[in-house]
C-alpha cells in the first residue's frame, strides 16, 4: 500500500494524430513539476501517476499548476483484495458525519464484482464501521472513488488542475509585462494555451526605480510557477521617452511610446524566437486602448499582437489575477515608466496616417538599436 497522486490530463485527449506528442510534453513538464519534491511520475491506463513524493500537499500544488492537466486525486495504491479495500474505505469515511455514495470503476473485468456491485459492497462495508452516515446516491455530501485497475485505488473526489495545454506546445511569444494587474493575466491566458513566453519589461530610471524593478520580476516568478522559468528582458527606456517628450505633440506622447514599444518588443521577442506579442490591453480601458489607438500601435509591427482581455471587463481581469496570486503584487504603489510621461490630454482617436508626421523628428531606428542593445536579461526564479 502506497500514496499515489492520480493525474488527469484535460484537452490533450483531443488532439488525435499528434496525441503522443502533446502526451509526451505533458509528462515531462509534471515531471519537472515534481522533481523538487523527488516525485517519481509515469504514464498508465490513460492517466499520469505520480509516487514517492516528500510531501503530498506541495506535490498537489505543483501538478495542479501544470497545464494540460485537469484534476489530480490523492489516492492510496493497494491490492486488488477486498476486504482491504473494504477497509480503507471505511477508514476514510471515519468521523466523517453525513450523506455519502460509492463511486466504484473497474477496467480490470476479472475482477469478481462489477462495478455496480463493489459499490455497493463497499457502501454496506463503510456503513458497518459508520453507523453516522447515509447513503444518497442522488446528491451525496461526500464521495467515496474505488477503481479496479492494475491496482486498486480508493480516494475521496478530486482536486481541479489548471486546464489548457502543454506548456511549450502553442509556440513562443513576448509578454509585455509592466507592473500592472493585466499583463500577468494576458501573459497567463496565453501560457495557458501552451504557449512558452519570455517578458519584456520597459524600464524609466531614474524615472523608476529599484521597487518597481523587483516588482515586475515578483510578477515573472508568479508566472514561471506555470512554466518552470522566465527569461525576462528589462529595456532602458528613459532615452525613448525623454526624446518623445521633448520632440513630439503632447496629446500623442502615450501613444508614440506604445509605438516604441512594440517596435522594440519585435525585434527582441524575433531574437526569443516568438512568433506573436502579448499586451494586457482591453478595449477602451485608456486612451491608448480605443480602436483607433491600437490600430497605430499595430501599425509598426508585423508580428500579431495577442490582446487575450481585450472583451474583458476590470473586475474580471482582477478575479483571474487574484487566482493566479499576481493581484497582490500588481497594486503595490510602485511608478511605472508610463505614468511619468502621461499627457494630461490624450487624443483618444488617431489617425495611422497622421503617426509618421507626429514621429517626424525622431531617429527611430537608432532609438530603438539603443534600447535592445543595452537590455538586460534576467531569467527567474
Ligand atoms: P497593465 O495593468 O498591464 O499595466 P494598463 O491597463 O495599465 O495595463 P497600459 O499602461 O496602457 O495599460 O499598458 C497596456 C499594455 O502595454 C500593458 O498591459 C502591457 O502589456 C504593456 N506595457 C505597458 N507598460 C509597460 C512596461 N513598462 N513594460 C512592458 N510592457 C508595458
Ligand atoms: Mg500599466
Amino acid at each position: 500500500m502506497r500514496d499515489v497522486l492520480l493525474v488527469r490530463y484535460g484537452e490533450v485527449f483531443l488532439k488525435g494524430a499528434n496525441r503522443p506528442h502533446f502526451l509526451k510534453v505533458l509528462v515531462d513538464n509534471v515531471r519537472k513539476a515534481v522533481k523538487p519534491v523527488n516525485g517519481h511520475v509515469w504514464m498508465s491506463d490513460g492517466r499520469i501517476y505520480v509516487s514517492d513524493f516528500d510531501d503530498l500537499d506541495e506535490c498537489i500544488r505543483r501538478v495542479t499548476k501544470v497545464f494540460g492537466l485537469y484534476s489530480v486525486s490523492p489516492a492510496v495504491e493497494m491490492e486488488k483484495d477486498l476486504d482491504a479495500i473494504g477497509e480503507r474505505c471505511a477508514m476514510l469515511m471515519q468521523g466523517v458525519t453525513g450523506t455519502f455514495k460509492v463511486y466504484a470503476r473497474r477496467s480490470d473485468k476479472t475482477f469478481p464484482l462489477n462495478s455496480q456491485e463493489l459499490a455497493a459492497e463497499l457502501g454496506g462495508r463503510i456503513l458497518d464501521k459508520n453507523p453516522q452516515l447515509t447513503v444518497d446516491v442522488h446528491h451525496p455530501e461526500h464521495r467515496v472513488d474505488v477503481e479496479i485497475r492494475d491496482n486498486a485505488y480508493v480516494y475521496a473526489g478530486e482536486i481541479m488542475a489548471v486546464g489548457g495545454m502543454p506548456m511549450g506546445t502553442g509556440g513562443r511569444a513576448a509578454l509585455l509585462l509592466s507592473g500592472g494587474i493585466d499583463s500577468p493575466v494576458a501573459g497567463y491566458q496565453l501560457m495557458k494555451r501552451g504557449v512558452r513566453c519570455c517578458a519584456i519589461h520597459f524600464q524609466s530610471p531614474p524615472y523608476t526605480g529599484e521597487l518597481a524593478r523587483d516588482k515586475v520580476l515578483q510578477l515573472a516568478n508568479k508566472l514561471a510557477e506555470y512554466a518552470g522559468s522566465m527569461r525576462v528582458y528589462m529595456v532602458p527606456f528613459t532615452h525613448c521617452q525623454l526624446e518623445i517628450h521633448e520632440k513630439c505633440p503632447e496629446g500623442l506622447g502615450t501613444l508614440i511610446t506604445r509605438r516604441f514599444m512594440m517596435r522594440i518588443a519585435e525585434r527582441i521577442a524575433q531574437s526569443y524566437g516568438a512568433q506573436a506579442l502579448i499586451t494586457g490591453e482591453s478595449l477602451g480601458q485608456v486612451a491608448s486602448q480605443t480602436m483607433e489607438a491600437l490600430l497605430c500601435t499595430d501599425a509598426v509591427v508585423e508580428m500579431p499582437v495577442f490582446r487575450p482581455l481585450i472583451g474583458l471587463d476590470k473586475t474580471e481581469i482582477m478575479a483571474i489575477a487574484e487566482k493566479i496570486d499576481t493581484y497582490e503584487t500588481s497594486i503595490l504603489p510602485y511608478e511605472d515608466c508610463c505614468t511619468v510621461f502621461t499627457p494630461r490630454h490624450p487624443v483618444t482617436r488617431p489617425k495611422k496616417k497622421t503617426m509618421p508626421e507626429a514621429e517626424r523628428k525622431l531617429d527611430i531606428e537608432a532609438l530603438v538599436n539603443e534600447a535592445v542593445e543595452n537590455t538586460e536579461v534576467v531569467i527567474v526564479p
